[in-house]
């Protein structure tokens, strides 16, 4: 069986074995209902250290949609058993108290890069997840800490808190897993349908072909947005944003120029389900 914490107490016991043999550990925090995305940022962490701890917590903080938080999908048992196969990784499981023993008022501003995409559709979003993430550092306090470009903002956010508040852990962000159609695994596609899946498709080809025509200098970005907007309308899927921007500041892009790093994002709506997704790549 997969050793799992969940108490303090016995996260700080291994966390104290750790230190004393001088080993060190990765972390990969997660929401759960791990799927091949997850496991390969844990197989990295295998990789660069001794030991890996993952935490599974679907947490509250970072929902703004109370019907998102409840339709989370959790399966717990599930995700013990595919991580079962791991030796050297344990599971941090903690609950709402362990997390959060009061309310958490704390607030953080991370200016420009919390007011744009998710920041900007999911007010609070970025404070909850920044909360969380630097909790689960305090307790797990890991040498190496693993996320993945599938959330391109939630990286940058999460590279300003360690600046921020000193936190002493190397981030390793690690390329997005895509099912064979192109389309970026996410916990959230299990509540698509199959023709739904089908129809989510529609996200990464949309971003490639798009990708192809800016790197190329065949069409400018406005051209580009409108076909976006045109493509999304007759896919049926609802976009709710879909942008051209600097990958490192997110800063808009106004004009395409040759060696620019640039990232498209999109965030759309299939029935209920909100999906992102981006692919980052460099202009010729
Ligand atoms: P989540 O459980 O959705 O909060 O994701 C936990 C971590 O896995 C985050 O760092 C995500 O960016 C990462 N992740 C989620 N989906 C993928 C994917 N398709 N490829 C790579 N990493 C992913």
């Amino acid at each position: 069986m997969i050793e799992v914490f969940d108490t303090l107490s016995s996260l700080q016991t291994y966390r104290q074995s750790l230190y004393l043999s001088h080993q060190n550990l990765g972390f990969v925090p997660t929401m759960g209902a791990l799927h091949q995305g997850h496991l390969a940022l844990i197989e990295r962490a295998i990789q660069e250290n001794d030991q890996v701890v993952c935490s599974i917590y679907v947490n509250p903080t970072q929902f703004n949609n109370t019907e998102d938080l409840q339709k989370y999908p959790r399966q717990i048992a599930q995700d013990l058993a595919q991580l079962e196969k791991y030796k050297h990784v344990k599971v941090f499981l903690p609950n709402d108290q362990i997390m959060y023993p009061q309310r958490a008022n704390l607030r953080f501003d991370f200016g420009y890069l919390e007011q744009v995409m998710e920041g900007h559709f999911r007010p609070g979003h970025f404070n909850g997840v920044a909360l969380v993430v630097a909790k689960l550092f305090h307790l797990v306090k890991p040498h190496r800490a693993y996320f993945g470009q599938k959330d391109l903002q939630q990286t940058l956010i999460i590279t300003q808190l360690v600046k921020d508040l000193s936190f002493d852990v190397a981030l390793v962000i690690c390329p997005t897993l895509r099912e064979e159609g192109g389309l970026a695994m996410s916990s959230r596609n299990q509540r698509l349908s199959p023709a739904q899946r089908q129809q989510a498709q529609l996200i990464p080809d949309t971003l490639f072909s798009m990708q192809d025509l800016l790197q190329n200098h065949q069409k400018g970005i406005e051209e580009v947005k409108t076909m976006v907007r045109t493509i999304f309308e007759n896919g049926g899927l609802q976009l709710e944003y879909f942008e051209v921007v600097d990958r490192f500041t997110l800063k808009s892009i106004e004009k395409i120029t040759p060696q620019q790093e640039i990232a498209l994002c999109i965030a759309a709506y299939l029935g209920e389900v909100r999906l992102i997704d981006n692919i980052i790549f460099k202009t010729n």
